[in-house]
């Protein structure tokens, strides 16, 4: 594991695995899990919780197969658990036990840490709570786990009885553990709150223990929070992957990671990791089948994008005085938005960013397809890909990569009201012409399969594309023609993610231009 004990480190305890996982809508399996795992070490945080070992079957089987099936190089896995039960003994208690059997060299543990959640949530007295503490955190040392202590509602019992919840971070320091993790379980503090009450804990517990920050993100600002408590002396930011967990989620690390290292000067991730961010996050994105939002900070689709407007060439000439950083140091990129807005600076700049060689006829003629197409209800900022296979037409440029012949759809009900979709294409692959039959459970997915059956034999590349998502919206277009459809279609190859775009008053029609444009743009960038 990479040291990085200086005094300008904070420690990234990434919890995604498991709060980050109490999202509502999100599951994922143990290889989905232990896919997480790799990519969060490939990052280079500190810590990754792997989960609750004993509470569930499934993450006992993670603890089990990240023993033989994970190599971390950079991160250390932590199992949680509880402390023991009130009035139990550590030697039998179940959930300790399954922290021993997780082999892991570090344990965090949850305890109660409010006076008000001991005596009414635990039915017990404060001594008996500090003594779970005191009694836990001495087995586990015993047993050579480094140990953390998750502060639960720390802030929220601060507030009412200070005295309580400094005795028991005592409690842990006496024992043995390196750190405390104090955290806002309910989400409902702010920053000056955190900053105040943080600052009290480092006074108190000066250098005999590291003292971490955990928030939920219930009043907004858990990221702010955590900088509070990183300004108070925290030197331990607990958080998830793209702000995943229950409610309004945790302390997003795509975020907090930035804030520290470029703007505050910490550091979080081994020299150079930061550039791997947000190939990270979108990466854990799509495990969990769950997109970033497009403006997320740092590491949104739209956190560096720019609009046509009076601002573009002004852009052009002097970047960095429109973006906070540099785009470049989180793995992101500048991108320029074109529509029928569009003037020539941009376009210029677009084709810049897509390496395309395209100068004065060639962008007249760009500016007119934009105009035309957007007026029949196209909208390229959405569709990248579309945009790029457009910008090179207009330079002479044609796909070589097949040739439609034509293409049908049947769909019939049959007597007991099945559906059944049938699709044909014809297509010449170079001299080959190929007619493939597919059905499927609608006619969109049923033309993707005919399609790609025809193009496999030539381009088995393709299998690695997929359609991650299908958005059909129907739009009043600004011709006399009435409504017509506009169909996007997401697709990825694993690394890469693109958008294309298809327009037609037939909702077929549009779908199909739409899926064509993806896979020549597949094939066009996939070696
Ligand atoms: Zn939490």
């Amino acid at each position: 594991m990479t040291s990085l004990n200086t005094a300008t480190t904070v420690e990234v305890f990434d919890t995604t695995l498991r709060d980050g996982l109490q999202v509502e809508g999100v599951s994922a399996s143990v290889q989905d899990k232990l896919r997480i795992a790799e990519q969060l070490d490939y990052l280079g945080v500190h810590f990754i919780e792997g989960g609750w070992p004993g509470a569930n079957p499934k993450d006992i089987e993670f603890f089990a197969r990240a023993k033989s099936e994970l190599t971390l190089n950079t991160s250390t896995l932590v199992a949680f658990g509880s402390t023991r039960k009130p009035a139990g003994k550590v030697d039998d208690d179940a959930t300790l036990r399954n922290l021993i059997e997780a082999q892991t060299s570090a344990v965090c543990i949850v305890a109660k840490a409010s006076a008000y959640h001991v005596e009414q949530a635990l039915q017990t007295t404060l001594d008996e709570g500090v003594a779970m503490i005191t009694d836990s955190v001495k087995y586990l040392t015993a047993n050579d786990r480094r140990v953390m202590v998750d502060m639960e509602h720390f802030f929220d019992g601060y507030k009412s009885n200070p005295e309580f919840s400094m005795r028991v971070l005592e409690a842990a320091i006496m024992s043995g553990a390196t750190h405390l993790v104090l955290c806002d379980t309910n989400g409902g503090s702010l920053p000056n709150e955190v900053q105040t009450i943080v600052a009290a804990v480092k006074h108190h517990v000066g250098n005999d223990a590291i003292i971490g920050i955990h928030c939920h993100d219930d009043t907004g600002c858990a990221v702010a929070n955590s900088l509070a408590a990183v300004h108070s002396g925290a030197r331990h930011v607990q958080g998830t992957l793209n702000g995943l967990g229950e409610r309004t989620g945790n302390t997003n690390l795509t975020t907090v990671i930035p804030n520290l290292q470029l703007k505050l000067g910490y550091t979080c991730l081994p020299d150079g990791h930061l550039g791997r961010l947000s190939a990270v996050s979108n990466h854990v994105a799509e495990v969990l089948n769950r997109p970033i939002n497009p403006q997320a900070p740092y590491v949104g689709v739209s956190a560096f994008a720019h609009k046509a407007g009076l601002h573009m060439s002004a852009i052009a000439r002097a970047k960095d005085a429109y973006e906070h950083v540099d785009p470049e140091l989180v793995g992101n990129g500048t991108r320029f938005l074109v529509s029928e807005m569009a003037g020539k600076a941009t376009i210029t700049m677009k084709a810049e960013e897509l390496g395309l060689p395209i100068d004065g006829p060639a962008v007249n003629q760009v500016i007119d397809d934009l105009k035309r197409l957007e007026h029949e209800g196209y909208h390229f900022e959405a569709a990248d890909a579309s945009l790029e296979l457009l910008m090179r037409r207009a330079t002479g440029w044609e796909q070589e990569f097949f040739k439609v012949e034509s293409m049908r759809v049947i769909t019939d009900e049959s007597a007991d009201g099945q559906f059944t979709t049938e699709a044909t294409v014809k297509v010449w692959v170079g001299d080959d012409r190929e007619v493939y039959t597919a059905e499927g459970n609608g006619p969109v997915n049923a033309i993707d399969k005919a399609l790609r059956a025809a193009l496999g034999k030539r381009f088995p590349q393709l299998s690695r594309v997929h359609l991650t998502d299908y958005k059909v919206r129907i739009i009043d277009s600004a011709s006399a023609t009435g409504a017509v459809t506009r169909v996007l279609i997401d697709a990825t190859d694993g690394d890469r993610n693109w958008t294309t775009i298809g327009v037609s008053a037939n909702i077929i029609e549009a779908s199909w231009r739409a899926l064509e444009e993806s896979l020549v743009y597949g094939l066009l960038h996939m070696s």
